[in-house]
């Protein structure tokens, strides 16, 4: 589909599943995943599982729903396989090892014995490891082995000159090869580090662009290294600005943050229950790091497709602005068919309610209230509690506060006047629809000189419960002749006892 002179981009996710998925890695997945359909490539999904102290089981269910939920399908994962299966490093580490082994037979790695009762010698001193194994004789080696120590294997990193990075939207970035001292790129027991897996997979995936957190700009001059070992030319780099707090002081925080009286979450899953769309997300973060032009920051996926490109990134770290993402999930709301917004709400509503998402997904009463409330919420979550009168028997609805139930400026008499004349209007109105019972309204209210205003406002009340409520015919008739007339009668009753009393 994309129309795009550039060739087919492979582009990698490559998650370690640690946690739930924050935005930030949701945002590298779309730039990945955008960059992959404008070139008309594939967007590649892997686990990064080597780090075996760190694993969380749960995290990976996160992961994969997440993606779904905001429609990054992957070409190539660890459910779906594809040529270069497995897609989790903890499966390949057969692999791994032994391009370790080739680096140590071509000098370009060796097994180190140090202990970590010795390595944290030199950690408490502050120095990094001293490459002491670096040139042990195959007697030493034999003497340590025999000695029962086990040993890891560290790359020969070359020990002058200086390593240069391009990265494609930063230039190049410059190191000290005496810098990166001897890192280890198989541990001891038997897997490999991110270095050696990180560098070993995008290879055999043939990865072409690599697009990750700026966190990781320290270990690109060893990858660039480890790729000129294994003499593969390295994939493009592009490391993505990091996501600031909203404050723009920090890294953005694993906690949720509050922002104008609301709280932020960091994680993904909290978006997905909290009410917000996929493509207002997937709208919002890409505006994150890449802009469409200097005006238009609504576009569709298509859209976006068409235009991404890497090099258009901006390296600048930018803060989430929130309440922006509400505001535009609020617009993104604002512009569904009502009948889609329908099916969306349907399950949140059924969850606060207690009701069958199956049935409310049809369901008439839900069906008229959507349009009522579609420019009032700004996230799925706020529906409930704009119709939840809806749903519930006449005998729930309840007047804890009688005088609410009295128009502005009205006697406690006079509303209960206004209640039993509309009641008889709506006994006997032909059609019983919004336009009819409108009219009918404003002309008693005329006829009794009442300001349309107190002479409504009882019947909001008595039908919702609520003093605020999704426009008043509407409601009515969302309710049915019957069930109107109901809750007007249960209103009535309160209000009389309530005046009796007062008396
Ligand atoms: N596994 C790394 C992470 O979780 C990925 C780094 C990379 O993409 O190279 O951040």
């Amino acid at each position: 589909m994309a129309a795009s002179s550039t060739a087919p981009a492979r582009v990698r996710f490559a998650p370690s599943p640690t946690g739930f998925l924050h935005l930030g890695g949701l945002r590298t997945a779309l730039f990945d995943w955008l960059y992959a359909r404008h070139t008309g490539g594939q967007f590649i999904l892997r686990i990064e599982d080597t780090d075996q102290k760190r694993f969380n089981p749960d995290s990976l269910n996160d992961l994969m729903r997440s993606l779904r939920w905001l429609g990054l399908a992957w070409d190539e994962g660890p459910d779906i396989g594809g040529p270069h299966a497995p897609y989790v490093q903890s499966e390949r580490r057969a692999l791994y090892r032994q391009y370790a082994d080739w680096l140590v037979e071509q000098g370009k790695a060796y097994h180190c014995y140090t202990s970590e009762a010795e390595l944290e010698e030199l950690r408490a001193k502050g120095l990094p490891y001293d490459r002491r194994h670096r040139a042990l004789t195959a007697e030493q080696r034999a003497a340590f082995a025999e000695e029962g120590r086990a040993s890891v294997i560290r790359f020969a990193a070359p020990l002058t000159g200086t390593t240069t990075v391009h990265d494609a939207i930063r230039g190049n970035i410059t190191v000290e090869n005496a810098s990166i001292a001897d890192p280890v790129l198989l541990k001891s027991d038997g897997l490999p580090t991110y270095h050696l897996a990180v560098v070993v997979d995008d290879r055999l995936m043939e990865i072409t662009h690599v697009l990750r957190g700026e966190e990781w700009i320290p270990s690109a001059p060893l990858h660039q290294l480890l790729f000129e070992a294994f003499a593969w030319p390295a994939p493009i780099f592009v490391h993505l600005p990091v996501i600031l707090d909203p404050s723009g002081k920090g890294k953005m925080s694993k906690r949720k943050t509050v922002v104008d009286g609301r709280e932020f979450s960091p994680f993904v899953r909290d978006y997905i229950t909290g009410g917000y769309l996929p493509d207002a997300m997937f709208n919002f973060l890409t505006n994150m790091g890449w802009s469409f032009d200097a005006e238009q920051e609504i576009f569709t996926r298509e859209e976006a497709i068409a235009r991404f490109d890497v090099t258009d990134i901006s390296p600048k770290a930018t803060a989430l602005p929130f309440t922006k993402l509400d505001w535009m999930n609020g617009l993104y709301i604002r512009q569904m068919e009502p009948a889609r917004l329908q099916e969306e709400l349907a399950p949140y509503v059924a969850a606060d309610l207690g009701l069958d998402v199956a049935n409310l997904r049809t369901d008439r009463r839900l069906a008229e209230l959507t349009p009522l409330i579609q420019e009032r919420i700004k996230v799925l979550t706020e529906a409930t509690a704009l119709i939840d009168w809806a749903f519930v028997p006449a005998s729930q609805i309840l007047y804890p506060d009688p005088t609410q139930l009295i128009g502005k400026k009205l006697t406690a008499a006079e509303s209960l006047h206004v209640l039993e004349t509309g009641a008889a209007v709506i006994a006997s109105i032909e059609p019983f629809a919004a336009p009819a019972l409108e009219a009918a309204f404003r002309s008693q209210a005329e006829t009794m000189q009442i300001k349309v205003g107190s002479f409504l406002a009882p019947f909001r009340v008595a039908i919702t419960g609520r003093t605020v409520s999704p426009p008043l015919f509407e409601s009515m008739h969302v309710l049915g002749r019957e069930e109107t007339l109901a809750r007007l009668a249960n209103a009535t009753q309160t209000l009389r006892a309530y005046a009796t009393a007062a008396v």
